[in-house]
């Protein structure tokens, strides 16, 4: 068996919540009866029983003991109860961006929001175009599903999909529309989209409480109050994601063609980019160095081959390996990326605020103890410069398998 270390996260937090309603699912299996060496059984009162909602611990003598009997741990993957909307009195629709086809941490965010909005009697629709490549819909709280396709929606087509979500709003009227008030899709189609319906929307949204919304105004420095519009562009974390609830995705359909729009843009298709050259706060793909980066060669090497825009630890930059402007952190660049590797860094509280908003965070790292490995999704515990060589190595077997499946 392989000795990675590997880590839930979502399941530890659970075990740690005690209001969780999979709490007592998630604890440990506590051995708390067995045989002595001289053949008498031994009892630990200790392991006896488990910790209530209010934290006060309970013993149940029935037998059927929660968190003792059950031989569930963290790492077994559990089915959340199911919420069904059978006959939606209404719509909240929620059009997240997909990036790379797969929900955001901010689409996810967005779906949180959408499902306070619709309590027990709405339904939240997610409108997606074109192909994704998401499974997690269920469990990202996704009532029903509306996959628009087609290639009038490939590429950047914003007026064509301003058309599509017409066509949404005349078939099925959501109460609301939420958006992500991003940059990368979001914040200008439901500009878009508010300018084609006539309807003046909340933009920058970071709290929806009692029927008002709170917006970020003035440069981000104003909060604008106001009654709650029927479109919605939602900052990210403006409301916990789903986390305590499954949730059907049934498939919806269209019942009319998309008008295909004359577009006055034309998209060229995407052109290749040098991840050097792209500036840090708009990168995607970061890999940064920190002071348990010992070969500094070996390290440019693996971000040229992983095609990553290179970051560095404010050490690394002091140190001279990096140049000031690849400086992630709260003193340096505050970075959006979706994939952040940090090599060798610690994880000290000034690097960690730089990478707050980055969506997946993988460490390597010899210190299984320390913070970035805490921070991230994905660990992998050992020398920097073997799992950089081991990284390098991944990527050109995979470039040459593919030659040979393409020859
Ligand atoms: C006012 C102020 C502002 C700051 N602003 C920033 C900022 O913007 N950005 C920033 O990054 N820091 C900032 N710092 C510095 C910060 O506090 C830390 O000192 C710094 O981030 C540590 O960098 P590091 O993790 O690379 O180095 P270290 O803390 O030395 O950590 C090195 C890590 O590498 C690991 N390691 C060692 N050898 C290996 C190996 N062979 N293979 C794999 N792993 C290995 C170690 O286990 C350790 O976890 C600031 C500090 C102050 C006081």
């Amino acid at each position: 068996m392989s000795d990675i270390i590997r880590r839930d996260p979502r399941a530890e937090w659970i075990a740690r919540n005690r209001l969780h309603p999979l709490h007592a699912a998630m604890q440990q299996t506590q051995q708390h009866s067995w045989m002595g060496p001289n053949g008498i059984v031994r009892k630990n009162p200790h392991g006896v029983g488990f910790i209530g909602p209010n934290g006060i611990k309970r013993i149940d003598r029935s037998g059927v003991q929660q968190g003792t009997s059950n031989k569930r741990t963290a790492a077994v993957a559990v089915e959340l109860p199911l919420h069904q909307v059978p006959a939606p009195a209404f719509y909240i629709a929620v059009v997240p961006d997909m990036v790379g086809g797969r929900l955001g941490s901010h689409d996810r965010d967005l779906l949180g929001l959408a499902h306070s909005l619709a309590g027990s009697d709405g339904a939240v629709l997610a409108v997606i175009f074109g192909e994704h490549k998401e499974n997690n819909f269920s469990t990202a709280g996704v009532d029903r599903l509306l996959v628009i396709e087609g290639d009038e929606f490939d590429g950047y087509a914003p007026e064509q999909l301003v058309q599509g979500l017409r066509a949404v709003d005349n078939q099925f009227n959501p109460r609301h529309w939420l958006l992500p008030d991003s940059r990368t899709g979001g914040g200008e189609l439901g500009r878009r989209f508010a300018a084609a319906l006539g309807e003046r929307p909340a933009t920058r949204v970071w709290q929806v409480k009692d029927g008002q919304c709170s917006g970020r105004a003035g440069a981000g420095q104003q909060d604008l109050i106001s009654g709650l519009p029927r479109l919605i562009l939602a900052a990210a974390e403006c409301a916990e994601p789903v986390s305590e609830t499954r949730h059907e995705a049934l498939p919806e359909t269209l019942s009319t063609s998309v008008a295909r729009s004359l577009p006055r843009i034309e998209d060229l298709g995407p052109v290749a980019v040098d991840p050097a050259a792209i500036a840090m706060a708009e990168a995607e793909f970061i890999v940064s160095g920190g002071n348990g980066v010992k070969d500094w060669d070996l390290f440019h090497r693996a971000t040229i081959a992983l095609g990553a825009t290179e970051g560095a630890s404010r050490v690394a930059v002091d140190d001279g390996f990096m140049p000031r402007n690849r400086q992630v952190g709260a003193t340096g660049t505050w970075v959006t990326a979706r994939v952040y590797v940090a090599v060798g860094i610690s994880g000290a509280i000034q690097h960690l605020q730089g990478i707050g908003a980055c969506d997946k965070v993988v460490a390597i790292n010899m210190d299984p103890g320390c913070d970035m490995i805490k921070r991230a999704d994905l660990s992998v515990i050992g020398d920097s410069a073997a799992i950089l060589q081991a990284l390098i190595q991944a990527v050109e077997n995979y470039r040459n398998d593919a030659k040979r499946d393409a020859a």
